[in-house]
């Protein structure tokens, strides 16, 4: 069997020392290093996979098929490395890995290998329209070639290689870029798909500094599925520009939760110290930002800052070790600084948490905040960690009113015991998905659209969008029967014209108007 290395090379990872060392946010130490690629290992990497993919393509549906399903079946007989090598890139705790990337995993490669097929079928289409009448028209799907999908450090598994499945399974060669800072992941899947018979080249993994390898990833693919922050999003769209090159941007959020005062407030203060602080609160979908109604939210609030007291904090070892993991991009800990102090100073409260923990590894206490207003940052900024800001309003309107007063719009929800009002509400916020009574699981939902409006994102993942986005539209007309000459063509006659315009009258003269 061939080693770690040699795999590696054959998928174009590279191999041997690398440059950028990736360290365990959990403990500070340094796990190992990987390859800093530069620009020409990165078109490399992509020459391999465009030539690749041709036989990848003919393989079919059903040849794909069986090794997505292989590497399902991978992924669950070895859970345990994945989640410990997610954990050790992450500082996420182990549940967070098991629960919201390995399991999301498991769904993705049964779901596309089976919804493939039917999402990219051949559509036979009707036409109202007289010059196309008697004619066969089709839409087909035809894979584009090589996707390039660039992650963020969140999720390296669900966010970074989750793209790659549809792109995959739709007949596309595909080269991920993952985080610098969380490169281990996908290095592991391109061993797993190598070990489940993933032809030589199909998928690659360009490790390396995002300034480097992704704009290299950019100029050489023929799609870009970007999941990151708002600001690189638009770096990103803005040089896929420069070649046409079509572009999916799943981007940042600041998901609002509004609890109205006929809420089950047990249901809503642990949803929302759960989404709130899952995954340490680094979750595009996490709830930012709480608005509840003036009759209930002392008693909301209570209830939250028990629920976050409780939590335990440390780094993760094995299942039910600890609630709250660390902050995996060292940066952000001076962001969720920022706008604690921010809102402190404007005459916020702390009622949980409020400190960095730094002696070792990195972390920043589950933190609520109360007292809080849009003047402050923590309101109307993407915090990403472990902060939630609850906000006390006077109606549903009002909570409404705040919650769009955003340049985001990626998730959000509604809590109340009125499902109908809820729904009303729901469709009143300006977000891609918005929950009742729950938040964040329609992500879990693979069939159903998710995707960020406002400066959230263009585009969406899952759903049938979520694997026709990787191909190009093909329409085709087909005419079994055809006259020597069409009635419509030259020379113009005038009877010929006075026919057409008797059967304009006929065909689109005849409907019910006021
Ligand atoms: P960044 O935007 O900083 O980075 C995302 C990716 O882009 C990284 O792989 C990064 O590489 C790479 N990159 C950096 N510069 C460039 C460039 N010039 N051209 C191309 N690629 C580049 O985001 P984060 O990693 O900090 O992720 C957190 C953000 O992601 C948050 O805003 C979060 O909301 C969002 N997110 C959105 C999701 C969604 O579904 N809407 C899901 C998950 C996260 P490198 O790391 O090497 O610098």
């Amino acid at each position: 069997m061939a080693t770690v290395e040699q795999r590696r090379t054959r998928s174009g990872n590279g191999a041997g020392p690398g440059g950028t060392p990736v360290e365990n946010p959990a403990t500070g130490e340094i796990i190992t290093s990987v390859p800093d690629l530069k620009p020409k290992d990165v078109k490399e990497i992509v020459a391999r996979a465009r030539a690749a993919q041709p036989a990848w393509e003919a393989l079919g549906f059903e040849g794909r098929a069986r090794i997505l399903r292989r590497a399902q079946k991978w992924v669950l007989d070895n859970t345990q490395r994945i989640c410990d090598t997610i954990v050790a890139e992450t500082g996420k705790t182990y549940e967070d890995a098991l629960i919201a990337e390995v399991s999301y995993a498991a769904n993705a490669f049964g779901f596309w290998a089976k919804t493939a097929p039917e999402y990219l079928a051949d559509e036979r289409v009707k036409s109202s329209n007289m010059f196309v009448k008697g004619a066969k028209l089709i839409v087909r799907y035809k894979p584009l070639g090589v996707v390039g999908v660039i992650g963020p450090w969140n999720y390296p598994l669900t966010n970074s290689f989750g793209d790659c499945i549809p792109a995959l399974a739709a007949g596309n060669a595909a080269v991920l870029k993952p985080a610098e800072k969380t490169p281990l992941t996908s290095l592991l899947m391109a061993e797993m798909l190598d070990e489940c018979g993933m032809p030589e080249g199909v998928f690659g993994v360009a490790t390396g500094k995002g300034s480097v390898t992704g704009p290299a990833l950019i100029d050489a693919v023929d799609f870009v599925m970007f999941t990151g922050s708002t600001e690189t999003g638009k770096k990103v769209m803005a040089q896929a520009a420069e070649t046409l090159t079509p572009v999916g941007l799943e981007l940042g959020g600041k998901d609002p939760m509004i609890v109205l005062s006929d809420a089950d407030l047990e249901r809503a203060a642990n949803t929302a110290v759960y989404y709130g602080f899952q995954n340490g609160g680094q979750t595009c979908i996490s709830i930012e930002r709480v608005y509840v109604e003036e009759p209930v939210y002392d008693e909301f609030v209570a209830k939250v800052q028990d629920k976050a007291r409780a939590l335990r904090q440390g780094v993760p070892s094995g299942p039910g070790s600890v609630d709250v993991g660390a902050v995996t991009f060292e940066p952000q800990m001076k962001t969720i600084q920022e706008h604690v102090d921010d809102a402190l100073a404007k005459g916020a409260r702390v009622v949980a948490g409020g400190h960095a923990k730094t002696d070792r590894g990195r972390y920043f206490e589950p933190t609520v905040l109360v007292d809080v207003d849009h003047t402050m940052k923590c309101m109307t900024e993407e915090t990403f960690g472990p902060t939630l800001p609850i906000m006390r309003v006077r109606d549903a309107e009002e909570a409404v009113r705040l919650a769009n007063d955003s340049p985001f719009g990626l998730a959000g929800s509604v809590f109340t015991r009125d499902v109908e009002k809820g729904e009303r509400i729901a469709r009143q916020v300006e977000s891609g998905a918005v929950c009742v009574n729950d938040a964040m699981t329609n992500y879990a939902a693979l069939e159903i659209p998710m995707g960020g409006w406002k400066t959230s994102g263009m585009g969406s993942r899952h759903g049938a969008y979520g694997i026709r986005k990787y191909c190009a539209q093909q329409t085709l007309l087909v005419k079994r029967f055809a006259l020597k000459k069409d009635v419509h063509m030259f020379p113009y006659r005038a009877r010929n014209t006075k026919v057409i315009g008797g059967l304009l009258k006929l065909l689109y003269g005849r409907g019910k108007r006021d």
